[in-house]
This record gives structure tokens, C-alpha cells and sequence, in this order.
């Protein structure tokens, strides 16, 4: 059989401990047997990253700019550990916050559903994304620890000097908290116009939430933004494809939520972000069957799984022992980006490997194959476990049979 062509090159880059182990494994038996691959490759291993005092996640970042779709392998966040592990010069910056600095981005989690792992909440029979707003908010508040009685006030002066709000938030007769936080409109028109983007390029609906009703000024903020966003430059675009955008309170918001089936995104502010996405992977199964893309507001995509190196199976594996670590999330990353790619070219066969290859994943699970991580959360009598490899080959062979 011809191998499938591709005309732009995906930005591939490259991880590190497990997840490099495996990104190798699935390129080796699961792509470049059926695919010309053509990638612009970063090596953002540690080991280059510090080669190159972190250039090259600049680079890849660029890279993903320039051709608009990059997949990429988990990589280490160095902590003081990792700095006498690695020898390094120093203590690099996370290359996701980098590579989000650089897109502007907000970043889009989706579990892979299974027919045979069910979530714990009956009613899920579809995917729930939650888009969360990674800006600004309490994650970049100033905290003051109020010691005694004392009055605290708010006040603001603009860039010519003039006060132009000064209030009182509270006279305090005794000790308290107090917090000031703040959001920009350009953080938070480049959020809706990811989320809308999003929804456009997976044809589901985008729920929003906020609690606008006790929050006047600072939520309403929000949805203001996102309703003039989609009103001038989304709403014809929804109608055309049948799919809507819904506001609604975040307590009204979570009710729908658990009373639905799911297969909508709920875009989130930073805070409801952080929490509802754990609650939300956590109902749904496992950490290793939770993909993630990150989409800039100018429409590039990033793909990668949401979870890290696995650095545990790595020792074992440097050890000599084999390991049963979940493949999936880094699959579904390269289809996601492969299917983006070939969607962008007009490549209807890499649309349809993307696809044919998600599905031989998800029917080698539901057929009784899987890695030690699944074995424990599903539902089927007869199970056999599979080692890293061999649960990747088992893939392949059921591929081959879908494919034929
Ligand atoms: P982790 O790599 O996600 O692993 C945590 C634990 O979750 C593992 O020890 C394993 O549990 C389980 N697990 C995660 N993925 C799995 C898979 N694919 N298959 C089977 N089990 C899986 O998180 P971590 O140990 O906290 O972090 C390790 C390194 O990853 C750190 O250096 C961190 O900086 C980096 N990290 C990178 C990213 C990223 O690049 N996006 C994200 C998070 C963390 P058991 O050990 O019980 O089997
Ligand atoms: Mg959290």
C-alpha cells in the first residue's frame, strides 16, 4: 500500500523519560508504516533544552506559529531535583507556560469516553471539554493578612495621574482577609475567541459561566466580552454549523453539567477552570486518557496528552523491567494533530487514518486489551493486560484489520 502523503509539515516535538519512550514506539509501528510523515522536529528533551539555554522551545513555539500545527511529547518541568539530575546551567521555566506565552492560548481537556469505563456520573454518555481561562484572576492577586482594626480601601489612578475610583471595601473592627485581583480585556477576548474557534472546529456547542449576578462589574465583565464576541464575529458561523452558544450562572451551570450527557465545551474563568476540570477527569476515569490542545485565538493548535513524563515506569523501564504504561493520550495527540493537518491541506485519507486509528485505539480497550492503569477501572469480565509495547502492537494489528 502507498503510504499517505502530507504537504505541510506537522511542528513535532519531542519529550521526555516514558512519554519519549513511547512517542518513538508510536511513530516506529503506528504511523510511519502508513504515513509519508513529514514533521519540522524539536527536540524539547531536557538534555537539548538545556544544550541550547531553552532556544529551542522558543523555536518550536515559533514553529507552530508559522505552519499552525504542532504535537507535543510531555516534558520535564525542572525543579531543584531535576537541576542535579540533568546537571543543568538552570532551573528552566515550564516550556508549556512558554509555548503558551508565546500563542496566547487557552488550553481545551477531553477525556477519551470508552463504552466499557463507565463515568461516575450515569448520565455522561458523551465527552465534557472544559476550557480554562489561564490568566489573571487570584492566581495573580495581591493577599494582605489584615492584623488588627483598620480600614481598607480601593482605589484606582490612571496613566495621567487623575483617581478615578477610591472606595472604601470594608472598616474592619478586628483582624480579617483581603484580596485585589484583577483581568484585562485583551486576556479576556483572546479566551472567548479561542473558546468560539474551538467550538467551531469541533461542531459543539460552548457553554459559558459566570457569576455575573453577585459580580457586577468584574464577572459581567466576561460576559459581556464573550456576547459581543460571538454577536459580530461568531453567531452566523454557529447558526450555519446547528450549534449554540449558552450562557448561564456557574451554579446553574454545574447542575446542567451533571444533569447532562455531555458532548458540549464549558468554558471556564482561571479558578472554576482549576477545579472543574479535576472533578471533571476524575468522574470520567483516569489521568492517562485525558487529551489536551492548546488553541491560540489567531487558530493554531498544539496537541499533547494532559499528563506528564511518568517518571516512575521511567526508572523501571532504564531498570530493565518492562512497564504497562497507557499510550493513549499521546496517540490521540498525534491524530488530533494529524487530522488538524490534513483537515487545513484537504487530505481526506489522513482525516480517515486520524479517525480509523482513534477508533482501532478505543476498540483494542473495549475488546478486552489494555494497559495495568485501565484493568482496574473497567467494566469487563475478560481482561488481558498488555506491557507498553505489546499493548502499542495490539493497536497496530487491530488498525490493520479496520483499515484492511
Ligand atoms: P505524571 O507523569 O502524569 O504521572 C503521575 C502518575 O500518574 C504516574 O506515576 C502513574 O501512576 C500515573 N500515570 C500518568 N500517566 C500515565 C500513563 N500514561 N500510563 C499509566 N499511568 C500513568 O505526573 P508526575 O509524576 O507528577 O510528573 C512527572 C514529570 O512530568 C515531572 O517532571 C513534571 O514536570 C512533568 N509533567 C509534564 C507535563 C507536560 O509536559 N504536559 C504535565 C505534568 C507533569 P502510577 O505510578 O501509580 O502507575
Ligand atoms: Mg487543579
Amino acid at each position: 500500500m502507498a503510504k499517505i502523503q502530507m504537504r505541510t509539515p506537522l511542528v513535532e516535538m519531542d519529550g521526555d523519560e516514558m512519554t519519549r519512550i513511547i512517542w518513538d514506539m508510536i511513530k516506529k509501528n503506528l504511523l510511519l508504516p502508513y504515513i509519508d510523515l513529514k514533521t519540522e522536529y524539536y527536540d524539547l528533551g531536557l538534555v537539548t533544552r538545556d544544550e541550547t539555554d531553552d532556544r529551542i522551545t522558543v523555536e518550536a513555539a515559533e514553529a507552530v506559529k508559522k505552519y499552525g500545527v504542532g504535537v507535543k511529547c510531555a516534558t520535564i518541568t525542572p525543579n531543584a531535583q531535576r537541576v542535579e539530575e540533568y546537571k543543568l546551567k538552570r532551573m528552566y521555566k515550564s516550556p508549556n507556560g512558554t509555548i503558551r506565552a508565546i500563542l496566547d492560548g487557552t488550553v481545551f481537556r477531553a477525556p477519551i469516553t470508552l463504552d466499557c469505563i463507565k463515568p461516575t456520573v450515569r448520565t455522561w454518555t458523551k465527552p465534557i471539554t472544559i476550557a480554562r481561562h489561564a490568566y489573571g484572576d487570584i492566581y495573580k492577586c495581591t493577599e494582605y493578612r489584615v492584623p488588627s482594626a483598620g480600614k481598607a480601601e480601593i482605589k484606582f489612578t490612571d496613566k495621567d495621574g487623575n483617581v478615578t475610583f477610591d472606595e472604601t471595601v470594608f472598616d474592619f473592627d478586628c483582624p480579617g482577609v483581603l484580596m485585589g485581583m484583577y483581568n484585562k480585556d485583551d486576556s479576556i477576548q483572546s479566551f472567548a475567541r479561542a473558546c468560539f474557534e474551538y467550538a467551531l472546529s469541533t461542531e459543539q456547542d460552548l457553554w459559558f459561566s459566570t457569576k455575573d449576578t453577585i459580580s457586577k462589574k468584574y464577572d459581567h465583565t466576561f460576559k459581556d466580552i464573550f456576547e459581543e464576541i460571538f454577536e459580530n464575529e461568531y453567531k452566523a458561523r454557529f447558526e450555519a454549523l446547528g450549534i449554540t452558544y449558552f450562557y448561564t450562572l456557574i451554579d446553574d451551570a454545574v447542575a446542567r453539567v451533571i444533569r447532562s450527557e455531555g458532548g458540549f465545551i464549558w468554558a471556564c474563568k482561571n479558578y472554576d477552570g482549576d477545579v472543574m476540570s479535576d472533578m471533571v477527569a476524575t468522574a470520567f476515569g483516569s489521568l492517562a486518557m485525558m487529551t489536551s490542545v492548546l488553541v491560540s485565538p489567531s487558530g493554531n493548535f498544539e496537541y499533547e496528552a494532559a499528563h506528564g513524563t511518568v517518571t516512575r515506569h521511567y526508572y523501571k523501564h532504564l531498570a530493565g523491567e518492562k512497564t504497562s504504561t497507557n499510550s493513549m493520550a499521546t496517540l490521540f495527540a498525534w491524530t488530533g494533530a494529524l487530522r488538524k493537518r490534513a483537515q487545513l491541506d484537504d487530505i481526506p485519507e489522513l482525516v480517515k487514518f486520524a479517525d480509523d486509528m482513534d477508533s482501532a485505539a478505543i476498540k483494542t480497550i473495549e475488546s478486552g486489551f489494555m494497559t495495568k492503569d485501565l484493568a482496574g477501572i473497567c467494566e469487563l469480565d475478560d481482561v488481558t493486560v498488555l506491557n507498553t509495547e505489546d499493548f502499542i502492537l495490539k493497536i497496530r494489528e487491530v488498525y490493520d484489520g479496520i483499515a484492511g
